[in-house]
């Protein structure tokens, strides 16, 4: 099944973005996060731009994002992989040229073993600073460090990097948090690690709070145009990517667009959202599983374009106001959107 509907990508407006980001963050560099389909813009044509723009990074959660940056990128770029991944995974992304996130010392053990033998791997060690989801607990953090050391000397491990990720809640946890990885830092340099590359913020922190730059800030969000839930607007950022749908039916006062829950909008939007209408902001009246109704508007026809969210610029709420109106983060309305939906790269 088809639909008219479209995610229009606006690859200049990313480069833009990335751009404005990398400026702002100067002299820390810039890793682009491309997890989930580079927040379902499509990881080939964003790596592509984005390198562009001068991006000399990027990272994924997942090796087959990471693999896939990496083969359009090339040597134009370092790429980051976080996730425990298997033995396979390992030796595959280490023979692509990846650098690989280490969060737990069985894992070292992995990664030193199935590089030993050929060029040492790149490894990125992860303190846990306090969220709890993946990362070396500060008390086993100088014997895994030490550890590491040893893997170093022998060859099988070079440590390149030291990070770790922040809940970006508030800024007092984060202090914490940042305090915790100072302290890291410091362990590691004492059993004679020698990481270039430290990293801790994410979009947030490291917009607002230069001290949690480091060497290297991991964005995502932000280059997208997606401004944090409840936060500011992002001064001369734009958002990426804008879904539309045509009109297929006008009368009784709303338009029928071609576009619905079974293609990724919020059935809970419905009553509680605007979206951008040739006459101006209309409701979304219901979200049906394939079309939607919106208020009609004078001289509504068929075939007109109805934006459901995008760039301020267009006239549109963003995905950050759409998803504030059902309490949830702004990458989300374009993390759900189905494969039926086009994408269009301008
Ligand atoms: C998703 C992710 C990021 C990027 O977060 P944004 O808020 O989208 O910038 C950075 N680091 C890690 C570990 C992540 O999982």
């Amino acid at each position: 099944m088809t639909t008219g509907a479209r995610l229009r990508i606006d690859l200049a407006r990313f480069r833009r973005n990335v751009a404005a980001v990398r400026e702002r963050m100067a002299p820390a560099d810039v890793l682009v996060v491309v997890k989930d389909d580079a927040y379902g813009h499509g990881v080939e044509p964003i790596v592509r731009a984005a390198v562009d723009a001068g991006a000399t990074w990027f990272g994924a959660i997942d090796p087959a994002s990471a693999l896939r940056a990496k083969a359009v990128a090339g040597d134009a770029a370092r790429v980051f992989s976080w996730l425990t991944a298997t033995d396979a995974e390992v030796a595959e992304m280490l023979a692509a040229g990846l650098e690989l996130g280490v969060g737990d010392a069985g894992y070292l053990e992995r990664v030193a073993e199935t590089a030993r033998g050929g060029e040492p791997a790149p490894v990125h060690l992860k303190i846990d600073t306090g969220l709890h989801r993946n990362g070396i607990r500060p008390e086993a953090w100088p014997s895994v460090c030490a550890r590491a050391a040893e893997l170093e000397a022998a060859g099988d491990i070079r440590v390149v990097g030291l990070w770790s990720h922040i809940a970006e809640a508030s800024d007092d946890e984060d202090d914490a948090s940042r305090a915790v990885f100072d302290g890291a830092v410091a362990q590691a340099r004492a059993v004679g690690l020698a990481p270039a590359v430290r990293h801790l913020a994410a979009s947030a922190a490291a917009w607002h709070r230069p001290e949690f730059r480091y060497d290297l800030v991991r964005i995502g969000a932000f280059c997208y145009g997606v401004r944090s839930a409840d936060g500011p607007e992002l001064e001369g950022l734009e958002a990426v990517a804008t879904l539309t749908a045509p009109v297929t039916a006008v009368g009784g006062g709303t338009a029928t667009v071609d576009i619905g829950s079974a293609d990724g909008v919020f059935s809970t939007w419905a009553g509680r959202v605007d979206v951008a209408a040739p006459g101006g902001r209309r409701a979304l009246e219901s979200v049906g599983p394939f079309d939607s109704r919106v208020a009609a508007w004078p001289g509504a026809a068929i075939g007109d374009e109805v934006a459901i969210f995008g760039a301020r610029a267009d006239g549109a709420p963003t995905s950050t106001d759409q998803a504030e109106a059902i309490d949830t983060v702004g990458e989300e309305p374009l993390l759900r959107l189905s494969s039926r939906i086009r994408r269009e790269y301008v």
